[in-house]
């Protein structure tokens, strides 16, 4: 892509009231677009980060047998009635149409209950997995934190169902695993973190990324064998961890993705059940896997910018390199990098290319480190035909290398 093609411009100016970190840097690099407190647009290079991020998700949720789906984010108000959640979910957003009143979908358990009553009858059908990645909507009360609270905001919800407590816990175990490829491969250190479970499990398992602006707080063992959300905790800070590695850590952090156990709750509520072997009709036993995208897209640039700008992990990066022409239009070295730009693509390298001409090589720079692509390349006189130089957003050295070697780099 052709910077002076691109929708997006770098800018200076963020709105007044935006406070955080990420939601400034993303505004500044052109990532997203505020229209109010927690609604944002996506522009190109926010979809592209957006679209990596699901497509991990989407690898690890298919490995342990997810089955995507779409459902409404219209939903009937009676299906909320029936569990007692249209005035019981503090933050449903409600709307009133000419055939009645509906809830926008803060989470699926009222739509994805009664659909797989079509489907689940005997204990053959189970167990089975579904998930989607959806817009979700929430009324917050306080929505300054940019992508980490959304008033409208991406979530992958994955639901299974069971025939039995032992199949369920063989599967959230599995899940665990999704859940932790996920974070790895994000680029991101999440914490598996002991928490209420709400009304109607005992404990859930939260994914906690350690972060000064996360509004969440855990305690933990820096050995990794232990961390608990203090609004459970009975532990403090500084207590001896059991097994030797040292004090108990308190720390701020951001909820990245959380698992629950839902016992019977909501096919109760919708009468779904199946047919066991001996005959007996027994209630359909669920769980249900949140990960917040959008959410973990802040997150990460919570966690990994500098003074300059955002340090993209490889893995969620909007391109692979982000190549820079100091140059004169109509010069060589202008034609060069054309067919630098060229030739990368070629090799299946995605480029974000910088090829303005009314802009000085500082401002460039400047825009790269904003930008935060994981690899700048350079092609100017000064590093010579046939080359470019070489450097990682993450450090400060750079190198010349030749246009081959750069390819290899990329690992093409
Ligand atoms: P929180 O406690 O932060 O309000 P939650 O526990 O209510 O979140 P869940 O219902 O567990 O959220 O939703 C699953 C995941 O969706 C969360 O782990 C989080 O990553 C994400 N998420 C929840 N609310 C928001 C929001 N307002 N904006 C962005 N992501 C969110
Ligand atoms: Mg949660």
């Amino acid at each position: 892509m052709r910077l002076t093609e691109l929708f997006s411009k770098t800018s200076k100016q963020v709105p007044a009231d935006e406070t955080s970190v990420n939601a400034k840097l993303l505004i500044r690099a052109g990532y997203v677009d505020k229209v109010a407190a927690g609604i944002y647009s996506f522009l190109p290079l926010g979809q592209k980060v957006i679209d990596k991020i699901s497509q991990i998700v989407r690898e690890e949720m298919n490995a342990i047998g997810g089955q995507e789906i779409t459902m409404p984010v219209m939903h009937p108000k009676h299906l909320w009635e029936q569990t007692g959640r249209w005035k019981g979910f503090d933050v449903l957003f409600r709307v009133k149409g000419q055939a009645g009143e509906f809830a926008l979908g803060p989470t699926h358990e009222e739509i994805v209950v009664p659909m797989a009553t079509h489907f689940i009858k005997s204990y053959s059908d189970l167990p089975k997995y579904v998930y989607q990645i959806q817009t979700k909507f929430r009324d917050e009360p306080r929505a300054k934190a940019g992508l980490l609270r959304g008033r409208e905001f991406l979530m992958k919800d994955l639901y299974s169902f069971h025939a039995d407590e032992k199949d369920f816990e063989k599967y959230y175990e599995k899940a665990k695993v999704a859940y932790k490829n996920v974070f790895k491969r994000a680029g991101l250190t999440a914490i598996e973190t002991r928490a209420s479970g709400g009304t109607f499990s005992k404990y859930s398992d939260e994914y906690q990324v350690v972060c000064e602006s996360g509004e969440d707080e855990i305690i933990y063992c820096p050995g990794g064998d232990f961390s608990e959300n203090t609004e459970i905790a009975a532990v403090k800070e500084g207590k001896q961890c059991d097994l030797g590695h040292g004090p108990l850590v308190h720390a701020k952090t951001i909820e990245v993705g959380n698992i629950f156990s839902l016992k019977d709750k909501y096919s109760s509520a919708f009468g779904l059940v199946y047919t066991d072997r001996d005959g007996k009709q027994k209630p359909v036993l669920m769980g249900c896997y949140g990960i917040g995208i959008s959410r973990l897209m802040g997150a990460i640039v919570e966690v990994m910018h500098d003074e300059r700008g955002i340090i993209w992990p490889r893995t969620v990066s909007p391109f692979d390199a982000h190549l820079i022409a100091i140059s004169d239009q109509g010069s060589e070295t202008s034609k060069e990098a054309d067919e630098i730009y060229q030739k990368l693509q070629k090799a299946g390298i995605d480029v974000l290319f910088d090829d303005r001409n009314d802009v000085s090589p500082g401002e460039k720079f400047a825009d790269a480190d904003l930008i935060g692509i994981p690899a700048r390349l350079v092609v100017s006189k000064k590093v010579g035909k046939g080359k470019v130089e070489i450097k990682e957003r993450d450090k400060e050295a750079s190198r010349v290398v030749s246009v081959e070697e750069a390819v290899k780099f990329f690992g093409n």
